[in-house]
């Protein structure tokens, strides 16, 4: 393998011969993606598989079907997002015709996770390609077969310079991040968000930050348990409950807490059989450092669902708690696991001193009819985006931004959003040279009445 500085320095050299830019040239490289990967298809169902036993159905759902989608939607659209805007002038630069260029950063640096370890990151390598750039990605350590897949993909549809897959974990990750980027997209946790902040500061890099949190799920009693039930568990257990937008617990009024238990317990059974573990559909945890980190979640809390751990298969049970205290465990950080406390509340105050315990949530959920009740939560809180009465879904549509807020993040892409953000948004007015009124020019002596009076009118 090549040195990293050396490998950034080829990269920057092959940017600057402009290369990348060529509408052309970009969607070449995204159509021999398309085709790569497609070819793989069977390949990245058993990689998923040999990492953390994901079935082919939640791999085609939650990785390889939206990275083709993500690859389609940038093939198809690539041109019309790349031409520049044009913007109304405004009177105080006329003669002008002002635009919006779409130029790529540069270099880029993707470090991913390995939760969904082909999609996030496939997804920010595409936006960044049909940018213009040029890539560097870090996949995880923790998926060996999915990441060297993604490398081997890499490696045969592009030139090095142009975008390269370097594995590694902390270490290589460290030597990558102290280079000068000229763009740092970061999916993660928040306090290794808060090292590549730390490192993008250094050489005032722009920097994505894809984190996570607590995020909440609420519900009231004005809808169907027995939906909600069937939307929650398909959330929080999919992926074995390793997804960032995952509800991490629940808030439900205190009167309908029992009933709901049973249906929660009637659905998870239904879902995944008497024993999960013997599920084709329930994948396992990702290494023993997190099943024994899950284990210990589960100590001094009320169990009432599931609670089997076998760290020998790094297998977590679906399970349910009673209302921990805030303080414990399993309420002190973000879960990332198949582990769902139930919290109750009596009046809308009980929820804001839950929700407003906790940092900034990357989602939120809740399922109720109540229009007001709805409206006032969305707007009451700040988080990164979420679902009325389901979970996840806000994920699948490219139309909307998906990124963080505070301590969840900063940022955002999917879609056309990834594209712009892997493009700087250059202000270009073009001036007209066949009128030059002498107004602005000094001396300024008599002139500054009519400016104000310009100014009231036109601006
Ligand atoms: P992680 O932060 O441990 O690792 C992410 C990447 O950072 C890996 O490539 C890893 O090698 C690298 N890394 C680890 N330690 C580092 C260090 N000290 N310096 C530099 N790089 C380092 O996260 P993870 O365990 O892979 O993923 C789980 C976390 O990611 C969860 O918190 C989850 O919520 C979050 N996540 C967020 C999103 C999102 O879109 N917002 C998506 C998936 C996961």
């Amino acid at each position: 393998m090549t040195a990293i500085p050396n490998i950034i320095s080829a990269q920057k050299a092959f940017f600057k011969t402009g290369k990348t830019i060529a509408i052309s040239e970009r969607l070449k490289y995204l159509k021999a993606l398309k085709n790569e990967i497609t070819t793989h298809e069977q390949a990245i169902y058993d990689a998923l598989q040999k990492d953390f036993k994901k079935s082919e159905f939640e791999t085609f759902i939650s990785e390889f079907g939206l990275v083709i989608s993500e690859l389609n939607l940038a093939i198809k659209n690539l041109k019309k997002w790349s031409r520049p805007k044009r913007v109304t002038a405004s009177i105080l630069t006329f003669p002008s015709s002002d635009y919006i260029f779409y130029n790529p950063y540069g270099t880029i640096l993707i470090i991913a996770p390995w939760n969904y370890p082909f999609l996030l990151a496939m997804e920010p390598l595409i936006m960044a390609i049909a940018a213009g750039n040029t890539v560097v990605l870090k996949p995880s350590e923790l998926t060996k077969n999915t990441s060297q897949l993604l490398t081997d993909i890499i490696e045969n549809v592009f030139p090095k310079d142009h975008a390269i897959a370097v594995q590694g974990g902390v270490e290589t990750a460290t030597t990558l991040l102290s280079q000068k980027w000229d763009y740092i997209f970061f999916t993660g946790s928040v306090p290794v968000g808060k090292i590549v902040a730390q490192a993008a500061a250094k050489h005032l890099t722009p920097v994505t930050l894809e984190l996570g949190g607590k995020s909440p799920c609420i519900v009231d009693a004005s809808i169907d348990l027995k939906l909600v039930a069937k939307r929650l568990v398909w959330g929080k257990f999919l992926n074995g409950g390793q997804t960032c937008i995952a509800p991490d617990y629940v808030i439900i009024k205190a009167e309908i807490k029992q009933n709901f238990i049973e249906i929660l317990k009637a659905e998870i059974t239904k879902v995944y059989g008497e024993n999960p573990k013997t599920s084709a559909d329930f994948p396992r945890i990702i290494n023993t450092k997190n099943t024994k980190r899950l284990a210990e979640m589960l100590k001094n809390v009320s169990i009432i669902f599931g609670g089997n751990v076998d760290e020998n298969e790094n297998y977590v049970s679906p399970t349910l708690i009673d209302e921990p205290s805030l303080e414990s465990a399993v309420m002190c950080e973000e879960i990332f696991g198949p582990i769902l406390p139930i919290l109750t509340y009596e009046t809308e105050t009980d929820i804001e001193n839950i929700i407003w315990h906790f940092e900034k949530p990357l989602a939120l959920y809740v399922f109720s009819k109540e229009k007001i009740f709805v409206e006032k939560l969305l707007n009451k809180f700040s988080f990164g985006g979420g679902v009325v009465n389901d979970t996840l879904i806000h994920f699948g549509n490219h139309r909307l931004p998906f990124g963080g807020v505070g301590h969840s993040g900063m940022g955002a892409y999917h879609g056309k959003w990834g594209f712009d953000t892997f493009s700087h948004k250059k202000p270009i007015v073009k001036r007209g040279t066949w009128f030059d009124p002498t107004l602005r020019y000094a001396p300024y002596k008599g002139k500054l009445k009519l400016m104000k009076k310009l100014f009231k009118i036109f601006t």
